[in-house]
C-alpha cells in the first residue's frame, strides 16, 4: 500500500532547527561529549540546562547538561550522555555487558525524542551494537520512520557505519549460564561444578538474589532556551524471551517528550508501562497542573489500578515487581517516583554537581 500522498518521500537528513552541531556516531560519539564536557556557552535565557535520569544516571547527568551548555540539542546530550552506560560493562541493563536473552543473546531496546519537532526515533531487539540510542537518534535525524526492529535495525546501524561487536562479555554469559542451569529441575542444564563460587557468579546472586532482575537508564533534559528531549537504552529484562520488546524503545511508553510540557520516562517492568502508556501519561499529568513528582504518583497510580492478575499481586494485592518514572517539566523542574520505596534518581543542573536524589513511592518495602 502506498504512503499518504502528503509525505516526503526523502528523509531529510538535518531537519531545521535540528542541526546544532555536525553528526558525530559510533564510537567516537563519547569521545566528543567528553571534548566538550566543561565547555560552557550560555542560553539566550539565561535559564541553567536541567537532567533527570536513573539511578545509574549519575554521570550521564553530569555528561548531557555540559553538552546542552555547549549548545547541543537536549535529545542528542541526552543520547551522548547514556553512551557512558552503553559502554559501561558492569552494568548488566544496558549496552556493552548488558544480560542476554534466553539464548544468550544481547538484544537492545532504545528510543529518543526531540521536543522542538516532536520527531523520534527507536530501535529494537538490535543484536550486535552497543549504543542503541545512538543508532536512534540516526532512525530520527535521517528517516521519515520512529521504530526499526531487529535484523533491519542492525542493517541500517550497519549502512550508517556503526562499528559491529560481539556485546557478550564473559562475566554476562557466566550469569547467562548460572541462571540456565539452575531455573528448573526438570530442563536439560545441570548445575556446574563450582559455577557458584564463580566471583562474578558470586557478585550477580548476593546483588539480585532469587529475583529475576530489570534495568534501563532514561534520561530526560531541558536546555537554557527550554527545549526538551530525552533517552531511553536498555537491554531489557534479563534471559528474556528472544525477541521479546519492553517499553524502553516505545514511544509513550518508556519516553515521552512534548516541547510545550516536559519529558518523562521510565524504568521497571516494561509490559506493566506498556500498558498505562506510562511516558505519555506522566507528560499528560504535567500537562494538567502537577509538579513532575506528582505526576509520577499519579501514573503509578493508575499503573496499580491496570495490575490485576494474581502473578502480578502480592499477598497483600500490590504489584510484585517495581517501576520507576522520572519527569522534568519545561521550567526545568525534576521529579521521580517508584512504586516500592528505596529508590534514587540522578539530576544535574548547569553550574552544579550531579546529584542523587530519593525518589518518592507509594508502598514502603516490608523490613524483613
Ligand atoms: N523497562 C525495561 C524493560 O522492560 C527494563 C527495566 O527498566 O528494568 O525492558
Amino acid at each position: 500500500m502506498n504512503d499518504t500522498p502528503t509525505e516526503s518521500p526523502v528523509p531529510s537528513p538535518q531537519p531545521a532547527g535540528f542541526s546544532r552541531r555536525d553528526l558525530v556516531i559510533g564510537g567516537s560519539l563519547a569521545a566528543a561529549a567528553l571534548a566538550t564536557a566543561g565547555a560552557t556557552r550560555a542560553h539566550a535565557s539565561g535559564e541553567p540546562s536541567v537532567a533527570v535520569a536513573s539511578a545509574n544516571g549519575l554521570e550521564a547527568v553530569g555528561r548531557a547538561v555540559a553538552q546542552m551548555d555547549a549548545g547541543v540539542s537536549p535529545v542528542e546530550a541526552a543520547v551522548h550522555g547514556v553512551a557512558v552506560v552503553e559502554d559501561d560493562p558492569d552494568d548488566f541493563t544496558v549496552g556493552y555487558g548488558g544480560l542476554p536473552n534466553s539464548e544468550g543473546v544481547v538484544q537492545l531496546d532504545s528510543c529518543c525524542m526531540d521536543g522542538p519537532t516532536m520527531r523520534a526515533g527507536a530501535v529494537a531487539a538490535l543484536e550486535g551494537f552497543r549504543h542503541p540510542a545512538q543508532v536512534a537518534l540516526q532512525v530520527l535525524q535521517r528517516t521519515t520512520r520512529v521504530l526499526l526492529v531487529g535484523d533491519g535495525a542492525a542493517r541500517f546501524a550497519r549502512a550508517i557505519g556503526f562499528e559491529e561487536e560481539n556485546l557478550l562479555t564473559e562475566k554476562a554469559r557466566k550469569i547467562w549460564l548460572y541462571w540456565k542451569a539452575n531455573m528448573s529441575d526438570r530442563d536439560d542444564w545441570l548445575p556446574a561444578p563450582g559455577q557458584t563460587e564463580d566471583p562474578d557468579v558470586r557478585a550477580f546472586i548476593e546483588e539480585y538474589g532469587a529475583v529475576r532482575p530489570t534495568g534501563t537508564i532514561n534520561l530526560c533534559a531541558v536546555d537554557g532556551d527550554r527545549d526538551v528531549g530525552g533517552t531511553t537504552t536498555t537491554s531489557g529484562l534479563f534471559f528474556k524471551i528472544p525477541g521479546r520488546v519492553g517499553d524502553s524503545p516505545l514511544i509513550g511508553a518508556g519516553l515521552f517528550v512534548d516541547n510545550e510540557v516536559g519529558a518523562a520516562g521510565s524504568t521497571g517492568r516494561g509490559e506493566s508501562v506498556i500498558q498505562i502508556a506510562g511516558g505519555h501519561t506522566v507528560v499528560e499529568f504535567m500537562r494538567a497542573g502537577k509538579s513532575p513528582e506528582a505526576a509520577c504518583l499519579a501514573a503509578l497510580e493508575r499503573l496499580v489500578q491496570a495490575t490485576r492478575v494474581p502473578y502480578l499481586l502480592d499477598d497483600k494485592g500490590r504489584p510484585s515487581f517495581d517501576v520507576k518514572f522520572y519527569a522534568v517539566n519545561k521550567k526545568g523542574e525534576t521529579g521521580s517516583a517508584a512504586l516500592w520505596s528505596g529508590a534514587k534518581h540522578a539530576v544535574c543542573r548547569s553550574g552544579s554537581k550531579p546529584v542523587l536524589l530519593d525518589s518518592a513511592y507509594l508502598y514502603e518495602r516490608d523490613l524483613k
